[in-house]
């Protein structure tokens, strides 16, 4: 990122100014920086530093993000289930090249679900399913063959005795919408037949608790997983997630990672029918608060000093910092950085009244 300023933006003396991720979890915000302990996660995390609460951009907030809107998730979809209504997931996609440009995708499937949602076919296929709200969940990924593939995944509550049957008329709406949005050439009939095979998945009965409990358990992802975790999902078979970028380096994947930064500026992964959250007892809580985990109880191990503060990053140990806290506490971290080659501790300071 920093490298990436320097060519754009000379000007800019701190890459942090244009991209906030690039401080995350590096600068110091406090005058110590506190680690802390969540003893019902078994989880250490640090807190004076910054936070990008990005869920888009940076990897470690995103994890943070949607582990609790996993949990929201999950909240929802036993209220439905305790409300008589069914859960179903439904997923959107739409035919794509490497030859298309992510922002061009993004904004011909926002054009496309404009229209999709608009006027009287969708009314009535609400009130024929007994629509109750929906959370949408934008997802990107990117195949080497095809290029960009933005799609949504949808968790939609309504009545309880919906089938297959919906999927039809949802097809039917959705093709006309795409077709319009310039996503689908009506002419090309070997890409509308496939269209009409793959373009719309529904999955039935979303709702059961014991599904859930399954599904968590096991090595697949529970439904609300596939919604709420979509950003730091490595999906094999569909291609990668952009963080994935980062790890495998191949050529053209820093561009590729860049592309992906500028086209999601501004989007939103998750969203809510307004008012769901409400009707179902979540409060509405932003992204950055969850990110700086600072609305969550914990327990403070200790502080450290801007010296250990400093020589935790310039050895990059800042997450082995985090193991050492989770598994042997305050004295196990003072252990640890000794053996890294931290001598002076120095003594507290404690600032001055
Ligand atoms: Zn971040």
């Amino acid at each position: 990122m920093g490298r990436r300023v320097n060519v754009f933006k000379p000007e800019e003396q701190f890459p942090g100014n244009v991209y906030r991720t690039f401080d995350c979890r590096h600068v110091r915000t406090a005058h110590f920086v506190g680690l802390h302990y969540r003893p019902e996660y078994f989880q250490a995390h640090y807190r004076g530093i910054a936070t990008c609460g990005s869920v888009w951009a940076c990897p470690v907030c995103a994890s943070v993000i949607q582990e609790r809107r996993r949990l929201e998730l999950e909240h929802l979809v036993q209220w439905a289930d305790d409300n008589g209504l069914q859960a179903i997931m439904v997923t959107f996609t739409f035919p794509h090249t490497g030859f298309d440009t992510l922002t061009e995708l993004l904004d011909r499937q926002a054009d496309a679900f404009l229209r999709f949602r608009r006027g009287s076919p969708f009314t009535r296929l609400k009130q024929s399913l007994g629509f109750e709200g929906l959370v949408r969940s934008l997802e990107v990924t990117h195949g080497l063959r095809n290029g960009w593939h933005p799609h949504t995944h949808e968790l939609w509550l309504v009545d309880a005795s919906v089938g297959q049957a919906c999927r039809a008329r949802l097809v039917e709406l959705w093709e006309r919408a795409c077709i319009a949005a310039g996503l689908l050439d009506p002419a090309d009939q070997a890409k509308v037949e496939a269209f009409r095979l793959h373009s719309v998945d529904v999955r039935l009965n979303a709702s059961s608790g014991d599904y859930l409990a399954k599904q968590d358990s096991s090595r697949k992802w529970g439904i609300t997983h596939e919604v709420a975790k979509a950003t730091s999902k490595a999906g094999k078979a569909k291609g990668c997630h952009p963080h994935e970028f980062l790890v495998r380096k191949a050529p053209g994947d820093e561009a590729r990672y860049f592309e992906y930064l500028e086209a999601m500026k501004g989007r939103r992964q998750l969203f809510w029918s307004p008012g769901l959250k409400g009707r179902c007892g979540l409060d509405d809580v932003d992204d950055q608060v969850i990110a700086e985990e600072a609305s969550d109880e914990a327990d403070l191990l200790g502080n450290l000093v801007q010296d250990e503060w400093d020589f935790i990053r310039s050895k990059r140990v800042v997450a082995q910092v985090l193991d050492a806290a989770e598994v042997g506490g305050w004295e196990l971290v003072m252990r640890y950085l000794k053996r890294l080659g931290y001598r002076d501790r120095p003594p507290p300071e404690f600032p001055l009244p």
